[in-house]
């Protein structure tokens, strides 16, 4: 069996311009795909398309990415105690806009709560994974409670991450 390339090209529809240059030079004929895509088996990834392409809407991808790095136990903790604090402070923010009566004040306070979020969003990526802080993200893990009792822990404990509450 042939062996894989080290890379592959990826097309994306989204920047695409359908200019067809890619489908001249590609040698292998994988670029000329029904679905768009560029076929993954038959690419050899030489990269001519990438090279070729006016809108610079393919990328050469790895086929296999490198393993990711484990993080220190101690900075993953230091991480959550960071995003636990800016969560606390989203609280306090938010009683703030209850109780001012200023426009500009609570424009000002719904400003930080962004910032707020953004950051904790990245501190808990930093600490290896993924929680966006949004109300699908609330309502998905929500759907999922109640099924298994230790699946609830971990839920649970997610959605006190969350400073989306509804
Ligand atoms: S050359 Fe670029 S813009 Fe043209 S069809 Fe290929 S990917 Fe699309
Ligand atoms: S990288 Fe080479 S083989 Fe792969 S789709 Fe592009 S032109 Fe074709």
């Amino acid at each position: 069996m042939k062996e894989k390339s080290e890379r592959y090209a990826y097309r994306d529809l989204k920047i695409c311009t359908k200019d067809c240059l890619c489908l001249f030079v590609c040698p292998t004929g994988a670029t000329d795909n029904e679905t768009g895509q560029i076929d993954f088996d038959k690419c050899i990834g030489c990269g001519s398309c990438a090279a070729s392409c006016p809108s610079k809407a393919i990328s050469m991808l790895p086929r296999v990415y490198p393993k990711q790095k484990v993080k220190d136990k101690h900075v993953i903790s230091e991480l959550f105690k960071l995003a636990d604090s800016k969560i606390e402070q989203i609280k306090i923010l938010k009683n703030m806009i209850n109780e001012s009566s200023n426009d500009d004040e609570k424009r000002l306070y719904k400003a930080l709560i962004h910032s707020n979020k953004v950051i904790i969003e990245d501190l808990f990526r930093e600490a290896g994974f993924m929680l966006s802080q949004s109300t699908n993200t609330n309502k998905f893990l929500k759907s999922l409670l109640g099924k298994d009792k230790e699946i609830d822990t971990i839920i649970n404990k997610l959605l006190s991450k969350l400073v989306v509450n509804d």
